[in-house]
C-alpha cells in the first residue's frame, strides 16, 4: 500500500507521489528568532520529523529544509524593547532553537538563515519587478496581487476585501499587495539593494531558500495551520510568478493549532508554554511520545497533566521494552517454537502491518501507538513465559517503530531490573522486621509504576501490569 497524504491545496487525500522519487524534498517554515521557542513550534516541528523519519522508513531519501527568520520586524521590535541589538536578539534565539531542535532529535538536512541570502533574495525580487508581478515605491517593493490570477487558491478565501495585509504603508496600489523589501526606517537595519537600502519581506524569504535549495518545483511545504493565509498564499502566488511552475508545490502539510488549557495561546494572555520550560522538566522523548500520540491536524490541547500521563505511559512501555531487550540478551534460542509462540509471531506481523497501514493513511499516529500497545500486551506475555522467539520478534518491530518515533531510548539504555529487584529485596528486609506501612508503600508505588508484586510466602514475584 502506498503513502496517502491530506494536501491543504487540494483539500483532498492524494496519493504520494513525489516528483522525482525516491527523492523527496521537504521545506517546513521555522521560526522567527525573537523569543523563547513554545510548545506549539515543537508540535509542528516534531509532526514534520516523524513524516520525514517515516517516509525514509518507506525507503525515500528526504531534504528537509528548515530556515531560521533571523531579521524582522518582530526582531527589531524586541531588541528596542531588551535595549540589545537586533543582531544579538536573533542569535541568543536562534541558539536556544538549535539547542531545543537537537533535544527533541530533530535534524534538518539544511537551517538556511535569511540574512545569509540577502543576495538571493534581491535577485528573486528583482526577477518578479522584471515579469511585471512587482512594482516599487517610497517604502519598499511590492508584489502586484491582481497581477497573479490564482491568488486564494490554497486558503479559499477568495473575496478581495479578506486579503487585506500589513496596512502600515500608505503608498501600495492595493491594500492587498504585500512587502517584497522594506525600505529601513532611520534606526533599522538595513542591506544594499536596488531600490533602497532596507530589509526583505517575510513571504519571499521561504520561496527564495526553498526554491534554492529544492529547485523550482518541489514535494512538501510545511508548516503550522496559521500560516495558511497570509504567509504560504503569498508563497505561492511570488514562485508561482517566478517560475512559471503550478503547482510550485505538490502536497502542502499543516498541522492543526495547540491550544493551551483550551486556549490558543498569546502573549496577552500569558499562557504561552515555552519549549525549554517543558523539557526542563520532561524529557524530550515524552513530549515527542505525547505530540505523536494526537494525528497531527487534528487540534491538540496542552496541559502539565497530560504530559504527565504520557511520561507514564512512556515508561510502562519502555520497561516492557527494557526488560524485552535484557531477556534477549542474557538468555538463548531454544530452537522449537511452541503453539502459542507461533501465534504470537503471527500477531505481531499482523499488528506490524496495522502500524504502516496506519501511518500511510496521512500519517495518523495515535492509530500507529494503538498497535504498538497491542504489540506490548504480547510482549508482557512472552516476558511471563520467558520466550526468547516472540521477545526478538516484538524488538525488531519496535526497533522499527522507534526509527519513527524515537521514545525508546537508546538499545543499551540502563536496565531496570536490578532497581526493581533492590526495591523487592529492601521489601523482603522490611516484612521481615514487620515494618508493614513501608512494605505496603513500595508496593503500593511499584503498582502504580506498573510493576506488579506476588508474594509466594515469604518470596516475591514481580511482573509488568
Ligand atoms: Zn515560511
Amino acid at each position: 500500500m502506498r503513502v496517502k497524504v491530506y494536501n491543504t491545496l487540494t483539500r483532498r487525500l492524494e496519493p504520494f507521489e513525489p516528483l522525482t522519487p525516491p527523492l523527496v524534498r521537504m521545506y517546513v517554515c521555522g521560526p522567527t528568532v525573537y523569543d523563547h521557542s513554545h510548545i506549539g513550534h515543537a508540535r509542528t516541528w516534531v509532526a514534520f520529523d516523524v513524516i520525514k523519519k517515516y517516509l525514509r522508513l518507506k525507503g525515500y531519501y528526504v531534504i528537509h529544509v528548515q530556515n531560521i527568520t533571523d531579521i524582522d520586524d518582530k526582531i527589531i521590535n524586541r531588541a528596542k524593547e531588551l535595549g540589545i541589538s537586533w543582531k544579538e536578539v536573533a542569535d541568543r534565539y536562534a541558539k536556544e532553537y538549535l539547542d531545543l531542535m537537537k533535544k527533541l532529535k530533530i535534524y534538518p538536512t539544511i537551517h538556511p538563515r535569511v540574512t545569509d541570502h540577502i543576495d538571493d533574495i534581491i535577485e528573486f525580487v528583482q526577477d518578479l519587478i522584471d515579469k511585471g508581478y512587482a512594482y516599487v515605491t517610497k517604502s519598499g517593493v511590492y508584489f502586484d496581487v491582481d497581477k497573479y490570477p490564482y491568488y486564494g487558491q490554497l486558503s479559499g478565501i477568495k473575496d478581495k476585501k479578506m486579503w487585506r495585509q500589513e496596512t502600515f504603508v500608505e503608498d501600495k496600489k492595493n491594500p492587498y499587495d504585500f512587502a517584497l523589501w522594506k525600505c529601513a526606517k532611520p534606526g533599522e537595519p538595513w542591506w544594499e539593494s536596488p531600490w533602497c537600502k532596507g530589509r526583505p519581506g517575510w513571504h519571499i524569504e521561504c520561496s527564495t531558500m526553498s526554491s534554492k535549495y529544492l529547485g523550482k518545483q518541489f514535494d512538501i511545504h510545511g508548516g503550522a495551520r496559521d500560516l495558511i493565509f497570509p504567509h504560504h498564499e503569498n508563497e505561492i502566488a511570488q514562485s508561482e510568478a517566478r517560475f512559471g511552475v503550478r503547482p510550485w508545490v505538490k502536497y502542502w502539510m499543516h498541522t492543526g493549532y495547540l491550544t493551551v488549557k483550551g486556549e490558543k495561546m498569546s502573549k496577552s494572555l500569558g499562557n504561552i508554554v515555552a519549549l525549554k520550560d517543558v523539557l526542563a522538566k520532561y524529557e524530550p522523548e515524552v513530549l515527542r511520545f505525547w505530540l505523536s500520540s494526537a494525528h497531527y491536524r487534528s487540534e491538540l490541547d496542552f496541559t502539565w497533566e497530560r504530559l504527565e500521563e504520557a511520561k507514564t505511559a512512556l515508561e510502562r512501555m519502555r520497561m516492557t521494552v527494557n526488560q524485552l531487550r535484557s531477556l534477549v540478551r542474557k538468555e538463548y534460542p531454544k530452537g522449537y517454537l511452541k503453539d502459542w509462540e507461533k501465534e504470537a509471531i503471527y500477531e505481531i506481523s499482523n499488528i506490524r502491518s496495522k502500524f504502516h497501514e496506519a501511518m500511510e493513511n496521512d500519517f495518523n499516529t495515535p492509530q500507529a501507538w494503538a498497535a504498538v500497545r497491542e504489540a506490548l500486551r504480547i510482549g508482557n506475555k512472552a516476558l511471563e513465559e520467558g520466550s526468547w522467539e516472540v521477545s526478538l520478534a516484538l524488538l525488531n518491530f519496535l526497533d522499527e517503530i522507534d526509527r519513527v518515533f524515537e521514545v525508546f531510548g537508546e538499545r543499551e539504555a540502563v536496565p531496570i531490573e536490578p532497581f526493581v529487584e533492590l526495591l523487592v529485596d529492601v521489601r523482603k528486609k522490611l516484612r521481615e522486621k514487620k515494618e508493614w506501612e513501608l512494605a505496603d508503600y513500595i508496593r503500593d508505588e511499584l503498582a502504580k509504576r506498573g510493576i506488579k508484586l506476588l508474594d509466594k510466602g515469604q518470596e516475591t514475584e514481580w511482573r509488568m501490569t
